[in-house]
């Protein structure tokens, strides 16, 4: 089937005619061809290549880490979640059984870990990490799959400090896929983290502000460190959560030039129903909010995490990408929002979803 989007007003105020094929973008252009199906947005909605939320928590299996992909997808504006670990090489079938019944798509980190989020500590016992079973599920669903997780914090490791991490480094290196790492309170360091990681890892929750973990703690050589593993080609994903996200962060890193590349939620039931996540446009918001610019936001929920996660079909508004895209509005409202420690931002500028396409098929958001 053909379909129109007529007159889609793109990020940068220039309205165009999206010519629709399948579930893919066929063109884009001014002219008017007479299709089979019209879909028509109100003034003033914006299109975007559809959003990718990098870093969520949708595995029903395990509480609380179990938003169901559709609540946290589609229906906010979210075309792609990619869950971060929840799933570990024991439930990746059940992960991969969830994953095709929804309407969103659902894409996997998976964690390191055998057991994934069934337990907190899953990298306290290191017999749980096998390259074995990694290796069999990349095999299996080798497009679901998009690269590990490895949860570097205290509570996560026990007593094996960056042994974990170590371990996850030679399974990424082995099987090629990127492997975002989480930061949080120590043991281990960031410090003594980041020079593991290299071309195409990422560091998330990135602005957390963790007791003395965080990336302006020890100054010097945090910073040092954390230049040296962005110019070798780390990405920085922001995985706000329900605390790791700071507006001080956040403000201090802009002051320094140290930019993030992908905004992502880390949501899961706790903070999606009581905050202070919410929903990706709402994160969103907060970056509008902290002076970055509509193209920037876009970019980091957009393009930027299809390059990270290698997807070339998805994350750009172009004649031969799948049909996935997100429209929204950008409303006047006066309002403050909370980051992951208390701290308030007056907001002016909200997003709000207005419906998604994915693979050509039109969905109202909530
Ligand atoms: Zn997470």
């Amino acid at each position: 089937m053909r379909q129109i989007i007529k007159n889609a007003m793109f990020i940068n105020g220039t309205k165009y005619n999206i010519i629709i094929e399948g579930d893919k973008i066929l063109e884009i252009t001014d002219r008017n061809p007479v299709v089979e199906n019209i879909i028509s947005v109100p003034d003033g909605v914006y299109v975007s290549p559809g959003w990718i939320d990098l870093h969520t928590h949708s595995f029903p299996k395990y509480e609380p880490y179990c938003s169901h992909p559709d609540d946290i997808g589609y229906k906010t504006g979210v075309t792609t979640v990619v869950d971060a670990g929840s799933s570990g090489a024991n439930d990746i079938d059940e992960f991969h059984n969830m994953a095709k019944k929804s309407i969103t798509r659902v894409l996997s980190f998976i964690n390191i870990s055998s057991v994934g989020l069934k337990v907190r500590n899953e990298l306290a016992d290191l017999s749980l990490i096998s390259l074995r079973a990694i290796e069999k599920a990349f095999a299996k669903y080798p497009n679901m799959i998009v690269g590990l997780k490895a949860r570097m914090s205290a509570s996560v490791i026990g007593m094996n400090g960056t042994t974990p991490l170590k371990l996850g480094k030679q399974i990424s290196r082995k099987l090629n896929k990127p492997l975002m790492v989480h930061i949080g309170s120590a043991p281990p360091k960031l410090i003594d983290i980041l020079p593991y990681l290299e071309r195409g890892d990422i560091i998330t929750h990135c602005f957390n502000e963790k007791e003395n973990n965080h990336i302006f703690s020890d100054q010097l050589n945090v910073n040092q460190k954390l230049f040296e593993a962005i110019e070798r080609g780390v990405y920085l994903d922001i995985g706000h959560g329900t605390s790791s996200f700071s507006y001080h962060i956040a403000k201090k890193a802009k002051t320094e030039n140290i930019s993030f590349h992908s905004i992502s939620t880390d949501i899961y039931e706790k903070n999606q129903f009581n905050g202070p996540v919410y929903d990706m446009a709402t994160t969103l918001s907060k970056f509008l909010g902290l002076g970055y610019s509509l193209e920037k936001v876009i970019h980091s929920v957009t393009t930027c995490p299809a390059e990270i996660i290698n997807k070339k079909a998805i994350g750009r508004l172009e004649a031969g990408a799948l049909a996935d895209l997100t429209f929204f509005t950008i409303d006047k409202e006066d309002t403050i929002l909370e980051d992951s420690v208390g701290r308030e931002l007056n907001i002016e500028k909200r997003i709000k979803p207005y419906a998604v396409m994915i693979g050509g098929k039109f969905y109202e958001c909530r």
